[in-house]
């Protein structure tokens, strides 16, 4: 059990001025593992005013300096890797045979590759009369979800890091620690005081002060659309950049060429994954009518495989939802399925015996879903992966964008060629081409009412720079 009461602001861990408290539930048995301060407003405004303190002599670091920060760091969080992977374990259940791997180890190189993006701030252009200078947008409000929690951080914070700017770091409620062993790291590598401060909270008590704040320049949101759409009301008063990488409901097209064992069963893997608890993953699976039943038989054995249990049993790859209430909505989601008239291939509403005390839900497997169903046309954050016939590339390329959302999407063709010829046509910022993965180098972000702006790589610093232009006489 950990007691967390302070929250990290101005270099100091500081006593909330809050006396409410945050309990942090293990999903895998229910029981209490943590207990955080929930911040108030008070605490909101001084994390700001000492991250709008810090900002005029950070901003204006070099380049070397702050790349000599974001090693030493890095190092740091290398050392302490077992500890990130252990408590995001404990807190959102990902099993801790791939926490490291999916949660842990491509954050902390991610972060390590931020060194080398910060001398792009010192790029210059002057052409037609005009310098044009890099400044970095100044003081930046991060509100982060559960589910990769110390990636989605990291995708940010190294952005901002690596730019000049200051942050204030909101962790999920149900996902605090990462933040707080983060916010330990750069107190003993010595980064300046206020250039990062973390506090503790609901979104629903301080998250409306946080994206208002007149000293905020920027807040970068991942989360649901609802919640989203709350951020970039908030933050319009003050007429703030809001970055938001929201949800999605994304298409997977397999075509008829394509080899279909190896598209079905890399299909499923991805959605199961981190009980499918992925913005990106590939909900939809778009397959030729003709090989429907073949893709179905394929899909029941690889979601079958997935051993569904205790997250610190080294054979388990699938553990539970993040919470109850996850759990419960995701339940809902399946029932729903039922009485819509898909076909339930596997999974389903009912638990094994042994799995009754945490969040858990089966991987489950819809066929003879059409696109007009709830389950294919809303999020479900879960491990329910919806198999759907088409009858030829238009026609799938037409259910593909027949979403509000366009985070990610996926073809498995004959060749690479061929699929991204496909793929050009899908409305959505990404595409995983012939069963490839999450890559920390590639800039991730949504069309339409899956988000604004674009996180990682050269786009996602971008986000995080004001162009300032000298005319010149
Ligand atoms: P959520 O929106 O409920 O919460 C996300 C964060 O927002 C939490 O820190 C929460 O405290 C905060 N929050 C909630 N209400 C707020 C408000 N009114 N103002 C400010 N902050 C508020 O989402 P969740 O259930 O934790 O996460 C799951 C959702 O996140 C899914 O919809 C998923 O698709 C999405 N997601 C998107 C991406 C992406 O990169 N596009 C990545 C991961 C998750």
């Amino acid at each position: 059990m950990q007691y967390h009461r302070n929250l990290y602001i101005n270099g100091i861990w500081q006593t909330s001025a809050s006396t409410q408290t945050i309990d942090v539930l293990n999903p895998a048995n229910g029981e209490l593992c943590a207990q955080t301060a929930s911040a108030n407003e008070t605490d909101v405004d001084a994390a700001i005013s000492a991250a709008k303190n810090a900002f005029p002599a950070w901003s204006i670091t070099s380049a070397k300096q702050r790349s000599d920060f974001i090693i030493a760091i890095a190092d740091e969080m290398q050392q302490r890797a077992a500890e990130f992977t252990d408590v995001i374990t404990m807190t959102m259940g990902c099993p801790s045979s791939l926490s490291l791997d999916i949660q842990v180890q491509g954050a902390i190189d991610a972060f390590r590759a931020y060194a080398d993006m910060t001398t792009y701030m010192d790029h210059t252009e002057n052409s037609h009369g005009a310098l044009q200078l890099h400044a970095p947008v100044g003081v930046c409000v991060f509100i982060n979800p559960w589910n990769y929690p110390l990636s989605q951080l990291i995708g940010k914070l190294g952005a901002a890091m690596a730019t000049g700017c200051t942050v204030v770091a909101k962790p999920a409620e149900q996902t605090p620690l990462q933040d707080l062993i983060l916010a330990d790291i750069f107190d003993k590598v010595g980064v300046p005081a206020g250039v990062f401060n973390v506090i503790t909270g609901f979104g629903a008590t301080i998250g409306e002060r946080l994206c208002s704040h007149p000293d905020v320049d920027m807040v970068s949101f991942t989360g649901s659309t609802a919640a989203g759409i709350k951020v970039a009301q908030a933050a319009s008063t003050t007429v703030k950049r809001v970055c938001q990488e929201l949800g999605g409901k994304s298409p997977f097209i397999i075509t008829e060429d394509a080899d279909l064992t190896a598209a079905v069963r890399y299909g499923v893997e991805d959605v199961m994954i981190n009980s499918g608890q992925t913005c990106c993953a590939l909900t939809r699976m778009l397959i030729p009518e003709n090989l429907y039943q073949q893709a179905i038989q394929i899909a029941k054995v690889a979601a079958e495989e997935i051993v569904v249990g205790d997250p610190l049993d080294p054979d388990v790859t699938m553990g539970p939802l993040s919470s109850r209430q996850q759990q419960q909505r995701v339940l809902t989601y399946i029932k729903l399925g039922i009485e819509e008239g898909a076909q339930l291939v596997t999974g389903g509403v009912t638990l094994p015996e042994n799995l009754q005390q945490g969040a858990f839900v089966m991987p489950t497997i819809f066929a003879q879903v059409s696109n007009d169903m709830l389950i294919a046309r809303e999020e479900v954050f879960g491990p329910v992966l919806c198999l759907i016939p088409y009858s030829d590339t238009q026609h799938a390329i037409q259910i593909a964008n027949d979403t509000v959302y366009g985070l990610s999407s996926g073809v498995f063709a004959k060749d690479q060629p061929s699929a991204i010829q496909i793929a050009r046509q899908i409305r959505a910022g990404q595409c995983y081409i012939q069963g490839s993965y999450f890559n920390s180098n590639a800039p991730f972000g949504g069309f339409k009412q899956s988000g604004n702006g674009r996180e990682w790589g050269i786009p996602g610093l971008r986000e995080f720079i004001e162009v300032q232009t000298m005319v010149l006489g």
